[in-house]
């Protein structure tokens, strides 16, 4: 060998062995990555999760499978996530349901702020009050009357203690001073099969769940929880614009890791994570079902970190007013 083509083949020896180092130091994802929702398929945090999760899965090189964990408003599917190997091959995306379950459940056996690692913020959907198609009303203010009225024998459907659904329900009944019988699931899509065959009267849920329903004249739609109309949905006035004066009710979501998922696969993570929230399909994705990516300053770590601490402190208090808890 001339002595040109043996650096030549020195240096590409040389090259293929950096390579192989760095694929060794950096080998993730080396497998399907299980992104948990803890509420049932074919539900709001369900269709957030499968769209993003998709988009993401482009960026990982490997496929997202979507484990639906349901029950006790989300709490389990949480402590599954924590308990998980912090190896980057299970990630958790969950709602403002993370926030609230401190002060819902006195029992809770874990610390969201400090058992996983923040990824980034995702989306804040706002929600929509709707009821079955046969109740004898058209506009909120027949529908408040309709409930008052007739307390004692309607029930509305939540996804448990410490769902959105539960929330927004609590935070109405509130609003309203009224209280009428809460019917628990483990997500708001079997719900949504029983508000649909007349089971459960009415529900508050995300417009992820209701605005294909609400379009389809399949259920009837009150309010929206944002504090401006959303444009999916340009009919349905705010609760606020009705006379629930200062009702706002976003269900902002998130991802996380188990704690002590090394620093090198959250910041993977977190750039599959900014992709996804950029791409086409998610975005018009997203606008169909009447929400949008947050803005990008907030997909990041830390004002996760940050939005969840101030969340617990918001709604802490307000929680604890109510009364309300679960053990
Ligand atoms: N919409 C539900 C909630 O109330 C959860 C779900 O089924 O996605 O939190």
């Amino acid at each position: 060998m001339k002595l040109r083509s043996l650096v030549l083949f020195a240096a590409s020896l040389a090259v293929g062995v950096t390579s192989l180092a760095a694929h060794a130091a950096d080998p993730y994802p080396s497998k399907p990555i299980t992104m948990i929702v803890p509420f049932t398929a074919g539900g709001p945090t369900d269709t957030v999760a499968r769209t993003v999760g998709a988009a993401m899965s482009k960026s990982l090189g490997q496929q997202i499978i979507i484990e639906n964990v349901g029950g006790a408003g989300g709490t389990i599917g949480v402590a599954r996530a924590i308990a998980a190997p912090a190896d980057g091959h299970t990630i958790l995306l969950m709602h403002i349901g993370i926030s609230t379950a401190p002060a819902l459940y006195r029992t809770l056996k874990y610390d969201a702020t400090k058992d996983l690692e923040p990824i980034g913020l995702v989306t804040e959907v706002p929600m929509t009050l709707i009821s079955k198609k046969d109740i004898p009303a058209n506009n909120f203010s027949e529908f408040l009357a309709y409930v008052k009225a007739n307390k004692a024998k309607i029930s509305y459907a939540n996804a448990g203690i410490g769902s959105a659904s539960h929330l927004c329900g609590m935070m109405f009944m509130s609003a309203i001073e009224t209280d009428v019988l809460t019917v628990p699931y483990k997500g708001t899509a079997p719900a949504m099969t029983d508000l649909l065959g007349g089971q459960v009267d009415f529900m508050c849920d995300q417009s992820t769940n209701t605005t294909s329903q609400i379009k389809g004249e399949k259920v009837k739609a009150f309010g929206v929880t944002s504090k401006t109309r959303v444009a999916s949905l340009p009919n349905i006035p705010t609760l606020d614009e009705s006379g629930l004066k200062g009702f706002n009710v976003g269900v902002w979501h998130g991802v996380w890791a188990p704690k002590a998922t090394p620093k090198a696969i959250t910041d993977k993570l977190n750039r599959a994570l900014q992709d996804a929230l950029k791409d086409d399909n998610v975005k018009a994705r997203f606008a169909e079902l009447g929400t949008a990516p947050e803005p990008v300053t907030r997909q990041t770590p830390d004002m996760l970190r940050t939005h969840l601490v101030a969340e617990i402190a918001k709604w802490g208090p307000i929680i604890k007013k109510a009364g309300v808890y679960a053990d």
